[in-house]
This record gives C-alpha cells, sequence and structure tokens, in this order.
C-alpha cells in the first residue's frame, strides 16, 4: 500500500496525558489541567439538560443541515442562516476549507507560530504553505501580504493568535483587506472572541459585509464549554458557504452537539460570567508574573504565554510533578516559555505557588 506523498511525513497527533494517567504514575491525588483552554467553569447547566433530554432520541441521525441551531446562530448575530455552517469543532470547517478551495501546487499563507491546523490540512491538499514569522507574537499583516501572489488562494489569521495570546486591531485587518485581492479568502479564527473586553478587536461581521472574501472561524468549544461535544462553526458570504457545505460530510455534527449549543448560546449570562472571570484571571497572573519578574504576551484569550526564563521542558516536568499540566513551549518553538490555561481563581493560586516553586528549582538559562 502507498499512501499520499504529501501526508508520509505528518506526525500523528499527540494529546496531552489524560489527568487520570497522570494521577497514577505521579501517584498525586490531585491534579490541575491548564493545558488546553478548556472553560474552568465548565458549561451552562441550561447545556447540560439538553444533553439529558436529548438522549431519547440517540437512534435517531441528526439534522445534517442543524437548521434549528443556524437559525439561533443566524439570529443572534443578524446574518442570514445561508451565512453558517457548522462542524465537528472548527477543527472540522478548517479541514473543509482547505478541501474546498486546494489544489496541489495552489499557495496559502499564514503566520509562524500559530494554530497548526492551518498547515496540517493546507499539506494534506499538498498545497504550498507560506509561513511569515510572528512581530512580538502578533500576525504581521502588511508581510503577510506581502507573501500573496495569483497563486494564493487563502490566507489564515489566528485573532487572538494560539499559542501567543496576542490580537490584530480592527483597523489593521481593515486596512489588510483593503488590500487584498477580492479572490484571496481569508479566514479569521476567532476561536476566542467571546473572551475579548478590549475595544479595538475586530467587528468581523462588519469586515464581512464590506468583504465577501472573509470567513470568521468561531466554537463551542472554548467559552461555551463543549469542547467534548465537538461543534464549531463558520460565517461567511453565502457562496462561501455553499461552496463548504459542498464537500461537507451529511451528517457531520450530533444530535447531543446541537441541542446543547443551542441552549448555551441562549445562556449569555453564563457566557457574561466567564468573560469577566477570565479577565480577572488574566489580571492576577499579569501581576503574579510581574512580580516574579517573567515577561509575558498581552493576552486576550482564555490563556497566557509566559517566559518563565529557563528551558521550557525542565519546567513543564517539574510543574507536572507538583500536580500542573500546562503546554510547554519547546513542543511549540517558544524554548523558554509555557502557556498556561487561565482557570478559576483558585486553580490560577494553584499554578502560580507551583510556579514559584518550580523557578527556585530550574536553573536560569543563559
Ligand atoms: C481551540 C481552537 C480551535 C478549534 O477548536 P474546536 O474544538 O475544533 O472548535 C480553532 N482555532 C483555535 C485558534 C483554537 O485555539
Amino acid at each position: 500500500m502507498k499512501p499520499k506523498q504529501n501526508i508520509v511525513h505528518l506526525p500523528v497527533y499527540q494529546p496531552g496525558k489524560p489527568i487520570e494517567e497522570v494521577k497514577r504514575e505521579l501517584g498525586l491525588s490531585e491534579v490541575t489541567k491548564l493545558a488546553s483552554n478548556e472553560n474552568p467553569f465548565g458549561c451552562s447547566p441550561k447545556a447540560k439538560q439538553a444533553i439529558v433530554d436529548e438522549v431519547e432520541r440517540v437512534s435517531l441521525y441528526p439534522d445534517g443541515g442543524s437548521v434549528e441551531l443556524t437559525k439561533a446562530v443566524a439570529e443572534f448575530y443578524n446574518v442570514e442562516p445561508n451565512q453558517i455552517i457548522f462542524g465537528a469543532g472548527s477543527d472540522e470547517i478548517i479541514l473543509m476549507i482547505a478541501r474546498a478551495f486546494l489544489v496541489p501546487g495552489d499557495e496559502t499563507v499564514m503566520a509562524t507560530h500559530t494554530f497548526p491546523q492551518y498547515k496540517h490540512n493546507a499539506e494534506i491538499e499538498s498545497a504550498k504553505v507560506i509561513e511569515v514569522p510572528l512581530q512580538e507574537g502578533t500576525h504581521d499583516l502588511p508581510a503577510l501580504l506581502a507573501r500573496v501572489t495569483d497563486k494564493t488562494k487563502i490566507v489564515w489569521v489566528c485573532n487572538p493568535n494560539n499559542p501567543t495570546g496576542t490580537i490584530n486591531t480592527h483597523a489593521e485587518v481593515k486596512d489588510f483587506l483593503s488590500k487584498i485581492s477580492p479572490d484571496v479568502l481569508v479566514v479569521l479564527d476567532e476561536a476566542y472572541a467571546e473572551y475579548i473586553t478590549t475595544e479595538d478587536y475586530p467587528d468581523g461581521l462588519q469586515l464581512l459585509k464590506e468583504h465577501k472574501n472573509v470567513i470568521l472561524l468561531r466554537t463551542f468549544s472554548k467559552i461555551y464549554g463543549l469542547a467534548s461535544l465537538r461543534i464549531g462553526y463558520g460565517i461567511g458570504h453565502p457562496e462561501v458557504i455553499h461552496t463548504i457545505n459542498q464537500v461537507r460530510e451529511p451528517f457531520n455534527t450530533t444530535r447531543f452537539a446541537q441541542a446543547a449549543a443551542l441552549a448555551a448560546i441562549g445562556d449569555q449570562s453564563f457566557i457574561e460570567y466567564c468573560r469577566t472571570a477570565n479577565a480577572e484571571g488574566i489580571a492576577y497572573l499579569s501581576g503574579e508574573f510581574d512580580r516574579l519578574g517573567l515577561s509575558y504576551f498581552p493576552a486576550h484569550g482564555n490563556f497566557m504565554m509566559v517566559d518563565v526564563q529557563r528551558p521550557a521542558a525542565p519546567v513543564f516536568n517539574a510543574l507536572m510533578s507538583k500536580g500542573i499540566i500546562v503546554r510547554g513551549g519547546h513542543a511549540l518553538d517558544f524554548p523558554t516559555s509555557i502557556r498556561v490555561t487561565v482557570g478559576s481563581r483558585e486553580q490560577n493560586g494553584k499554578f502560580i505557588a507551583a510556579l514559584e516553586q518550580v523557578l527556585a528549582e530550574v536553573e536560569v538559562s543563559v
């Protein structure tokens, strides 16, 4: 058997260790996972109830077109239902965009370092990936624009950027869109948009009104706390959404995901609570990093990238031995940084206490 040549080099995704395994291996009774930007407050109780209620219909296929959910989300954003598409997480929207738009030899432009799924899916389609370094952790939009050629099909902009947490402003993105060819699809991945508390974050819906070639990616996995159900969506021009729908699998989101998402979007007080608690968490962590003399990127999502001034791997391991799981920068090409999810007040306190001990144990790198 011979697989496609363009995929033989691709690594198999390495998930973080499950909490139970870490507990067993290290003999810990308590483990705090701050590694995957999951919501420390879970999800809306209304979403949980919706899942329970849906159990009655487990033997029935879901509504392939997610009609009810589409209607609710369209109303929420004041767009037309034909401007929305759902996927098994926004991960699947990224996959479908690559599948629908890229053929071998096409070019696609993105930042290093950003969310890995853009590159991963582009490579599966044999597209040529053009990577542009971040500037102080932020997408350098003029530099991305400079790499666009008549072969470019898609430009990916992750905002806030994962793993750095930085944002591009409305003015920056607007200027970028005014200069880029309308034939290039611009993906604005806004997985953390609901966490934003700053004024100058892009109004993606306004930009979409002005530019048909924009698609916004949103998800129920992060602030909505439904990561395990796998449901995310794209908002775009009807023609773009139609194109992506042409490659969509018939039943790509489950009944449970649709029902939970419908209940979740109807409970905005839960979202407001999480946004406020997250902003307080960022303020607390920033203050503690300042006290410890550590620099960090300005954070706009529910995670922070902090430079621990020591090789990331031993810091990661030492934190794990104290029951705190983070993302080590060594796996993200930030050799002296770690990425930590903003947790509950209690979790943040535990993380800082453990970090302070670890900084005393691990030697500063020169
Ligand atoms: C988490 C994340 C996603 C995808 O999440 P799904 O669970 O697939 O919806 C997409 N983009 C970024 C930047 C993310 O951090």
